[in-house]
This record gives structure tokens, sequence and C-alpha cells, in this order.
């Protein structure tokens, strides 16, 4: 073996030591918690296609949003920038206009309500659309059966405008990219997702919840809807960020973190930023290690405050009662 060989050889062991946890008795390849962060993390990227920001410019209503951040902006007391505003009127208008919450669908020939009767595979069009799942539900009425696909791609949700957590929470974070912010993708081992958008006036990462019209209230979850957590992570195509303790504040009282060792979910992490970042200039990266060393000191001192227990927060707005009792949202 020649010396520029052997020179690799150190190199590349030098690299899995540095990269690899160390103190796991495992190889982070063995969890499905790994797997499973390595997938999510491709959400943001869906989100990237210019060709399908092109069709959300010609779905937003540009003028109207821009003209209620303006007033927003000048209604307010500074705190926020334009930006931000921007974000507020999108999240008013996405809930209040755009998107609409089904519990269980109408039926399309007599209207009337209809009941969950089970599940089926896609059929092709719903395949190449993106679908995993339809539901399949029966009227109360006429018994006609009645489908419910399931879409968690971007662009059918935006001509079907309809759905639960998982496809408000895709079409929304979609959207604040395509108006221009840094936007995450932020998802809850207990079956939710959210969205965090990065205030450039605030220099953070703020928590948006589509579904319930919710900007900048984190324990809304915790303390709002009485959910028990263990997990909240966030993807963009820059940050990914274990955020679970802007959520959690009493982890004691939240669900266990048992999917694999803490160690584990670090160097996913962290590699995965790597590669995200890894055709980003030296500039943006230093950049971006700077706001991570923001929000790490950020994320720490949630741990160590209980100035946020006092304010009152509300309850879940959207899903039936029966189906917020079900996932332990329910209030408390
Ligand atoms: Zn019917």
């Amino acid at each position: 073996m020649n010396f520029q060989a052997i020179t690799e050889r150190f190199k590349n062991m030098m690299q899995q030591k540095t990269t690899r946890p160390s103190t796991a008795s495992q190889p982070p390849e063995s969890f499905a918690f790994y797997h499973q962060i390595r997938q999510l993390s491709q959400e943001p990227w869906t989100y990237e296609d210019p060709e399908l920001q092109d069709v959300a410019m010609s779905i937003l209503p540009l003028e109207k949003l821009f003209e209620d951040a303006t007033k927003r902006e000048k209604d307010g007391n500074g705190s926020w920038g334009y930006q931000d505003y921007l974000i507020q009127s999108l999240l008013s208008w996405f809930k209040q206009e755009f998107f609409s919450w089904v519990n269980s669908p109408k039926c399309e020939s007599c209207q009337s309500d209809t009941h969950l009767i089970g599940a089926c595979r896609p059929n092709t069009e719903e395949s190449f659309q993106g679908c995993n799942n339809v539901e399949v539900y029966q009227c109360n009425g006429c018994s006609r059966q009645q489908r419910f696909p399931r879409y968690n791609k971007v662009r059918p949700l935006l001509f079907s405008r309809t759905g639960r957590c998982g496809e408000w929470a895709c079409c929304f974070t979609f959207l604040c990219r395509a108006l221009g912010s840094r936007a995450r993708w932020v998802w809850n081992a207990e079956d939710h997702v959210w969205t965090e958008v990065y205030s450039f006036k605030q220099n953070r990462w703020v928590h948006v919840d589509s579904c319930e019209e919710s900007f900048d209230q984190p324990l809304i979850y915790e303390q709002g809807w009485g959910k028990k957590m263990s997990y909240c992570i966030g993807f963009s195509i820059d940050s990914v960020r274990d955020v679970s303790s802007r959520y959690i504040r009493d982890p004691e009282n939240g669900n266990p973190r048992n999917r694999c060792p803490e160690i584990v979910i670090e160097h996913t992490i962290k590699s995965l930023n790597e590669e995200f970042r890894s055709a980003l200039s030296e500039y943006d990266r230093s950049k971006l290690l700077d706001e991570d060393r923001r929000e790490k000191e950020e994320l720490i001192s949630y741990r160590t405050r209980e100035d946020l227990s006092s304010s009152a927060l509300p309850a879940r707005q959207t899903g039936s009662e029966d189906w917020k009792r079900e996932r332990g949202e329910g209030g408390n």
C-alpha cells in the first residue's frame, strides 16, 4: 500500500470517528428512527420545484396579501417585520378562504354526512398524484360509498384544497416558500405537523400552524390542547433541527423519547445539515452555523424557564370532538 492510500485510509477512519456516534453501542443505521428522520427530511425539497412555485404565484391573491401585510405593519408595534406580516396575511387567507378541513366528506350525490367504513388502495390516477392511502366513507342518507384520497404532495393539494393537518401543513409550508420565506415543515411523532418560518426581523424560527391560524404560539399543543409529545423535528432545505424543547416545556409529562439513543438523533441531524449545506458557499455555511448556535441557546433556555405557562392558550379548533379525544388533543 502506498503512502497516499494509507493517508486516505487514515482520513476515512478519522472521519468515521468524528461523524459517527461513539457511545451508542449500535450503528445509527440499525435504528428505524434514523431511517424515518432521513425519509422525513426529503419533504421540504419537494417544495423547491420552480414550476410548482409558478403555479402557486398564479393562485395566490398577491395584491390582497401585500395590502393586508402593509396594513398589519402600519398597525403593528415594530416588533415584527413586513415578512412576518406577510406570513400572517397568508395564514389568515389560507385558513379563512383557501383550505378547508374535512372530518368526513359530504356525500357527493345527496350531500348528507358520511361515516368511515375502511380504507383502500389508491387507483392509478390517485397514485400518480402522490396519494398513498384512500379512506372510504358511506353516506348516512343514500348508503353510497365515497372515497377520500389523502394526498401528501403539494400539486394535487393546490387544487383539492382540503384535508387534515398533513395536507394543511404541506400546502401551507410550500406557500411560505413560494412567497420567498425560509420555511420548515415540522413533524411531530404524535401525528401532527405544522410550519416554522424564519423571521429576519427577530432572527429566529417562528412557530406557525395553518390549521389553527396560530402564529408564534409554540405552547398551543402542550398547554392549549393538552397534547403529550415526545419528538418535534423541523426540516428545511438548509436547517434540520430537533425543536422539541420549543414545544415540550414539561418533558416529564410528555411521552418518553425512546425510539433511539439521543446521540443517534444528534448524529442524524448533524449529517443531514452537512449534506444539505454542502453546495452552499463558505459564507452561507458559516451564517447557518451562527444561526445553529443561537437556536441551540434558545432551545436550551426553555429548559430553565417557567415564565410561559400562565398565558391562556386556545383549545384545538379543527377536528371533531371524538377525533380530538382519540388523539389526546381534547384539552386539559
Ligand atoms: Zn348520499
